[in-house]
């Protein structure tokens, strides 16, 4: 069951990153497969660029890190479906399909490890993220939730199912499969309801279920699943999985009410819910 990291496990990798690279200048840098940097013209561009900068903060856009650094550069790093970032020495033996690292000048790699490699890593001029499809992601779901009243503009006249409305990116950044079938849950708003179609209080319960579960998920170190694609960068297992309410449980007593989760195919993905709790 593979998923793409959401904005919880990105958060988490992102605060450990932060800790261990701000204000360290990088020394060296190596691409283990061109394919991860595909979003370069060349591979040379990471390789290249990033030895001599100085990292000023390491921010996320989304589900994209996205590091300052001096010179007006953005080193963008992206999990994909399966990546995972790495923090060692340099000495530590390296793990299969690391197909990206770099290190500062304290010795401290950061490696990107993505055996099915559709995570990136890119570093950008402001022109070239400017052209990037980075640019045109929308507000932030932890970091900037845009307000009631906005959200039901957005949501005005939509006739796409809430759920796809909010793995759109465009709309609100971060969510992904899982965290957008939680958010649903816990507002009780089935994922085929139309966006269009949801009373001010359901926008309401939709907008004040998103902060607290993201910042569940992150409390938690993000979800694990069983494949242990995604770990923190210390290798430790996100612990998120085991606090799901709806994801995953299609079977399984609903903990609001104990009537069995169901799952429903939305926007070619998986969505679960609690047919009692959120009716169409
Ligand atoms: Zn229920």
């Amino acid at each position: 069951m593979a998923r793409v990291p959401e904005l919880p496990e990105v958060e988490t990798t992102r605060r450990h990153l932060a800790v261990a690279v701000e204000g360290e200048t990088l020394v060296w840098a190596e691409v283990g497969r061109d394919r991860t940097a595909r979003r370069n013209h060349r591979p040379a561009d990471v390789t290249e660029r990033l030895p001599g900068r100085r990292v000023e903060r390491v921010g996320r856009v989304g589900k994209f890190i996205v590091a300052e650094l001096d010179g007006d550069l953005r080193w963008v790093i992206h999990l994909g479906m399966s990546g995972r970032i790495r923090l060692v020495g340099e000495s530590e033996p390296l793990d299969p399909h690391t197909n990206f690292r770099t290190r500062t000048a304290g010795g401290v790699e950061v490696r990107l490890v993505d055996p099915r490699t559709f995570g990136f890593v890119a570093v950008w001029t402001p022109e070239e993220w400017a052209g990037s499809t980075l640019a045109g992601i929308g507000r932030d779901a932890l970091d900037d939730l845009p307000s009631r009243n906005e959200l039901a503009a957005a949501l005005a006249g939509r006739t796409a199912p809430v759920k796809a409305l909010l793995l759109d990116q465009r709309l609100v950044a971060g969510l992904g499969n899982i965290y957008a079938d939680e958010v649903l849950a816990r507002a009780c708003i089935h994922p085929l309801r139309g966006g269009g179609s949801l009373t001010p209080a359901e926008i309401g319960a939709l907008h004040d279920a998103v902060g607290p579960v993201l910042a569940e998920g992150i409390q938690h170190g993000g979800t694990s699943l069983d494949d242990l694609a995604y770990l923190l960068p210390d290798g430790r297992a996100g612990t998120y999985l085991d606090r799901l309410w709806v994801y995953g449980r299609a079977g399984e007593p609903c903990p609001r009410c104990g009537t069995a989760i169901e799952r429903v195919v939305v926007a070619q993905r998986s969505s679960h819910f609690c047919p009692s709790c959120q009716r169409r």
